[in-house]
């Protein structure tokens, strides 16, 4: 997925006239860069300082089915959704991974008979984050195959559908495809957050996934967390993580408990919106999807998904969701939209990735904000060009 990273040139690229030719921008990874200047406004209430004794053990938790947990990222992750009330902790076992990527594969693991005959299907309906196939299928493993769009499945056999709400890439809200009772369902909430979209209720599945990526931006830490139900299959979870990595960085989980920690203790000192972080991401993500309607709006060259409006239980407010990606549709006669936006110097990641049509592509609202500017400037440039 970060494969376009190596084609952001590192200098200025000149014509022969010695000019200055325009960079690319990046719009294609979801980089959550844009968190940072909240964090830096946070300055040193975050800082956690960190001896040479400490974590000289794999050891987390040795009573703890999850024995690699940190407690008080634990507590952490409880207190956190508690506070937001975007999902049911309780009777569950919390299960970390080094990013929810790690969880996925795990959970893959820990749902597919080792004894089936044959591998077992996964599904999510198209457009999918399309990091589902590349990860399924990069092992060629026995257990499990990829099956593509849930849509065209045929049932007959038992299969995993995955079920990412909002969703990456289109923001959509969803549920499972089909019901029945064939289907195993995983839940990928990792955008299910007040910044993104309205909590309408404490989400309540079998298997969920989390991760810190999108929740508080900080996706170099490298942790995800899993809510699960049924104690085996977090065990077989546990089971795959001390295979794959013997366990998941405590420095990570002391670190980013603080962090958790920090957001829930701001809610209960102030009202000032900027200081919270929830607040603070929403006023940031309305700004730019404004920003980007705007653009959008006045071109005959692009289109935007309608997405829903709902009422949100944590923050009290009413709004449409506002994704951390935009799936932006090139009418009229563009049909390669990601190569179409390439030579107007914007890299974005086009349908095909993602089980879709090539007309669509992927840009992200997420990063720093001057590449933010840019992107917008530039396709206000495309559209007053190209309309008529
Ligand atoms: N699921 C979805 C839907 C995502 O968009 C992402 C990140 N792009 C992930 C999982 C993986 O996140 P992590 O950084 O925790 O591995």
């Amino acid at each position: 997925p970060l494969s376009s990273l190596s084609s952001y040139p590192a200098e200025p690229k000149r014509a022969n006239d010695g000019q200055i030719q325009q960079k690319y921008i990046n719009m294609d990874h979801g980089d959550p860069t844009m968190y940072q200047s909240y964090w830096k406004q946070m300055g040193d209430r975050t800082t956690v300082v960190m001896s040479g004794w400490q974590s000289v053990s794999y050891f987390s938790d040795t009573k703890n089915l999850c024995w690699f947990l940190e407690p008080g990222f634990a507590n952490a992750v409880t207190r956190l959704h508690n506070l937001v009330g975007n999902a049911e902790t309780g009777n569950r076992h919390i299960v970390v991974g080094t990013g929810s990527t790690q969880l996925f594969q795990a959970v893959l693991y820990a749902l597919c008979p080792s004894d089936a005959p044959e591998p077992m299907s996964i599904v999510s309906a198209a457009p999918f984050y399309s990091s589902y196939p590349l990860i399924t299928e990069c092992l060629k493993s026995g257990l499990y195959k990829w099956k593509g769009d849930a849509d065209d499945f045929d049932k007959d056999d038992p299969y995993i559908e995955l079920v990412t709400s909002p969703n990456n890439p289109d923001g959509s809200i969803r549920e499972a495809v089909f019901n029945g009772s064939r289907r195993i369902l995983v839940h990928d909430l990792a955008y299910y957050w007040p910044q993104y979209t309205p909590i309408s209720s404490r989400a309540d599945h079998d298997i969920m996934l989390f991760t810190l990526s999108k929740s508080t931006g900080h996706a170099g830490m490298r942790l995800g967390w899993a809510l699960v139900k049924d104690e085996a299959i977090a065990k077989k979870m546990v089971k795959f993580i001390e295979i794959s990595s013997i366990g998941v960085s405590k420095d990570s989980q002391v670190r980013a408990a603080k962090i958790l920690d920090v957001i829930g203790d701001t809610y209960e000192e102030t009202s000032n919106e900027s200081k919270r972080f929830f607040d603070y991401g929403y006023q940031e993500m309305a700004k730019r999807w404004g920003q980007l309607r705007e653009a959008v709006d006045k071109s005959q060259s692009f289109s935007l998904p309608n997405l829903p409006v709902g009422k949100c239980n944590f923050s009290n407010r009413t709004f449409g969701t506002q994704p951390a990606f935009a799936w932006v549709k090139c009418e009229q006669a563009i049909d390669d939209c990601e190569s179409f936006l390439k030579k107007h110097k914007i890299l974005t990641r086009g349908g095909a990735h993602f089980g879709s049509s090539k007309k669509y592509v992927r840009a992200s609202l997420i990063g720093h904000e001057e590449d933010y500017n840019e992107f917008i400037r530039r396709l206000s440039l495309i559209n007053s060009v190209e309309s008529p």
